[in-house]
């Protein structure tokens, strides 16, 4: 912490009295801020006491300057404090949840939650909607017909209790201190803050009221974290804030360097995850669920093997519930796309990258995702990855399946996945998918 006495022009705040300004000057200065400072921040501006630029102001100081331990704990038990705490107690199983922090291809929740259901805990899945690259888990589910992603809190416990598992919207009493704050952040270059990410993706789950949890902390060319060292400190973090919220919390970090399995979009990666459920899918989709699913468990006390859950039928029955529940059809046919095209390899050798984020900016630009969080996305909009780095592959061998409901979007997305692939005479070295794991100290 930076001595305020050696700072010329620093910040000299008044005791009791609260000035955005003075606070806004004293991060900038890299003073520590008291807990009351911080709990009067968050809760100012959720009420609309501090202006919108104000605050951007402070964002952007917290993002040079940091949190301290203390002050984090603050910030995010302020946000949770902005808004209602679920009670979950009537729930007679040990409750945990998992969150991604965003991949492509990423559709582990729809195969986790009921398979972690059907070993005997229940997940209280409280989910987002994608914007920009990567997929959201309920925009995928909003491909099953008659499926409601927006449940009152007693219909959402009613669904936990009597299925084990619920996937849903998070409703607006939850963390609305983050709704405010991660808006603001999205228009002034303040999301990539590691206090700033923990915080808002801590303050929903502690909110949320799930006794335990596992973060899915994606590193690699299609996740936030780019590389190792700072998604591991960004798991440290969110695992530290669980611990001191009372919330059991694990992280494990994993590879988002290439698309998770084959799908990417929406009713793609749903078909996908009901192969999975049903025994056959991807290896990888497959190997990175159950890790999830083993930290879940653990967590949560329940000995079970998710394999042989996955394996019998249990976990497919699980989700066919699931799906039932919250008004979906799950025998309805998906929708489908009505024009495709392929892309084809330029040369034969073995593909040694298939770039993530490029593919998921051409699943968004056919249409899958949304550029703006208003915006409508095409259920049947996606790609289907033909090959995968380590597969050996032809010249002329169709690479990715691109579908859209629009013609015109196909050669746009074709021709951002020009520089993602990577063609050449050896295998790519083997990269573990699961990188790390880190718990509580
Ligand atoms: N997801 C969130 O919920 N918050 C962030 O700040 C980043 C990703």
């Amino acid at each position: 912490m930076a001595d305020r006495a050696a700072l010329p022009g620093a910040a000299v705040r008044g005791a009791g009295h609260q000035d955005a300004v003075e606070l806004i000057r004293a991060k900038r200065d890299g003073l520590t801020l008291t807990d009351a400072e911080i709990r009067w921040l968050v809760a100012a501006y959720t009420a609309g006491e501090i202006a919108d630029e104000q605050m951007s102001a402070l964002l952007m100081a917290v993002y040079f300057r940091g949190l301290e331990p203390g002050e984090l704990r603050s910030w995010t038990t302020a946000m949770v404090s902005s808004g209602e705490r679920l009670d979950l107690s009537a729930v007679p199983r040990p409750t945990v949840d998992k969150h991604s922090t965003g991949g492509v291809g990423d559709k582990v929740s729809l195969v986790l939650a009921p398979l972690v259901a059907s070993c005997g805990a229940a997940v209280p899945q409280l989910s987002g909607r994608g914007l920009g690259h990567t997929g959201g888990t309920l925009d995928k589910l909003e491909s099953i017909p008659g499926w409601r992603a927006s449940l009152p809190a007693v219909e959402m416990t009613a669904v936990l209790r009597s299925v084990g598992c619920v996937i849903c919207a998070a409703g607006s009493g939850l963390a609305p201190a983050d709704r405010k704050l991660y808006a603001l952040r999205d228009v002034t270059g303040t999301v990539e803050s590691i206090p700033l990410i923990a915080s808002s993706i801590m303050s929903k789950k502690i909110a949320e009221g799930t006794a335990s949890l596992v973060l899915d902390v994606k590193v690699g060319a299609g996740a936030f974290m780019r590389e190792i060292p700072a998604a591991r400190l960004l798991a440290q973090t969110m695992v530290a804030l669980g611990a001191e919220h009372g919330v059991r919390t694990a992280a494990l970090l994993t590879s988002m360097d290439a698309p998770l399995g084959r799908a990417v979009g929406n009713a793609v990666e749903v078909d996908e995850a009901v192969t999975t459920l049903r025994g056959d899918g991807p290896a990888d989709l497959v190997e990175v669920t159950l890790a999830l699913a083993g930290e879940m468990l653990a967590l949560a006390g329940v000995r079970a093997d998710p394999a042989a859950a996955l394996a019998d039928g249990s976990a497919l029955d699980r989700y066919r519930r699931m799906i039932a529940a919250q008004g979906g059809d799950p025998d309805a046919p998906l929708p489908r796309a009505r024009y495709f095209t392929v892309i084809t390899a330029a040369e034969s050798g073995w593909l040694r990258r298939l770039d993530a984020r490029a593919v998921g900016v051409a699943a968004w630009r056919l249409g899958a995702g949304r550029a703006r969080k208003e915006d409508p996305v095409s259920a049947a909009a996606g790609l289907i990855c033909l090959a995968k780095p380590g597969e050996r592959v032809e010249a002329g061998q169709p690479l990715a399946e691109l579908r859209a409901d629009d013609e015109s979007r196909l050669a746009r997305a074709a021709d951002g996945l020009a520089g993602a692939v990577e063609i050449g005479p050896e295998p790519p070295a083997a990269a573990p998918l699961v990188i790390d794991r880190i718990s509580a100290q």
